[in-house]
């Protein structure tokens, strides 16, 4: 049963608050993707910042890398007044760290994002399971009920879905149209005449998943991150085809869900928040070239 929007935010924030705070955000995200919900190898929640300290622009990203940081600093018009708050998909400090000094990247962001008084919160596999999480932001693919997981919240990493009757050669083009322009662009694995009716989706790495997918019964498995020889292995052994997007390209549609989803919350709480979608593509590559050289 899909909660109402109201009922799963059981922890918004008082109304006649002029502001949220950075706690205010912390539970409204929880409400949606509660921690627990994360998988125990994670690490989500406030990586940096004061909880008291007041949010009237906030910034949504994939990555917090050193570009994020800098916009962050930079603010929302650009003039030094920095963005009070980032809420990030990945983390900054997934496998721990002992020192981070300026000279270390990581310790860079989190430097500058303190001297700032900006404050770091990310939702990553908590997101990722959430019915109306990072995998269901994915463009153009109608989406079955989710299961209903621990403490009511609609949980699933995936989602299964109907398209009208097309080929994989189509469907590619529609999927490629509709994510978001990077450098990489979308590779297809399988014969592009085939029928597609049954899609499965999985944003960002989605090698563990190609198994369910192909016991799912779908058509096509569109993913990201396949590398060569899971891939290769699998359509080796059949159905489904494989469309393999960039991992930022597969995950950063959630972001302007996720803003609207905040500022409807804002403005039924009737406090100020300005929110924005980084625009900037934290994706590891920047262009790519066809190869064309022969064996010979
Ligand atoms: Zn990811």
């Amino acid at each position: 049963m899909r909660l109402s929007s109201h009922s799963s935010e059981p922890d918004a924030p008082d109304s006649a608050q002029a502001s949220w705070r950075v706690r205010d955000l912390m539970s409204l995200m929880e409400s949606w993707y509660p921690q627990a919900t994360a998988q125990p190898w994670d690490r989500v929640g406030l990586i940096v910042g004061d909880p008291d300290a007041p949010v009237r622009s906030l910034l949504l990203a994939l990555d917090p890398t050193a570009a994020i940081a800098e916009q962050a600093v930079a603010g929302p018009h650009g003039d030094g007044q920095p963005y009070d708050m980032v809420i990030t998909h990945h983390p900054l400090l997934l496998r721990g760290a002992s020192f981070l000094p300026v000279t270390d990247p990581k310790g860079a962001v989190v430097t500058r994002l303190i001297r700032a008084g900006i404050s770091l919160f990310n939702a990553h596999t908590n997101a990722d399971v959430a019915c109306e999480g990072v995998a269901t932001a994915l463009p153009a693919v109608p989406l079955e009920p989710c299961g209903v997981g621990a403490g009511g919240h609609e949980i699933g990493l995936g989602r299964l879905g109907r398209v009208d009757a097309t080929t994989l050669g189509a469907f590619a083009d529609h999927v490629a149209s509709a994510l978001p322009a990077g450098p990489t662009g979308l590779l297809v694995g399988g014969d592009e005449a085939m029928a597609v009716r049954r899609v499965a989706v999985l944003g960002g790495a989605g090698d563990s998943a190609l198994d369910a997918a192909r016991a799912a019964g779908v058509d096509v498995y569109l993913t990201a991150d396949l590398r060569h020889h899971p891939a290769l292995e699998h359509l080796e052994g059949g159905s489904p085809a494989l469309l393999c997007g960039s991992h930022w390209a597969t995950e950063s549609p959630w972001l302007p869900v996720l803003a609207r989803r905040i500022e409807a919350a804002a403005a039924a709480a009737d406090v100020e928040l300005r929110v924005e979608v980084s625009t900037i593509v934290t994706e590891p590559w920047t262009s790519h070239r066809v190869t064309q050289g022969g064996l010979a």
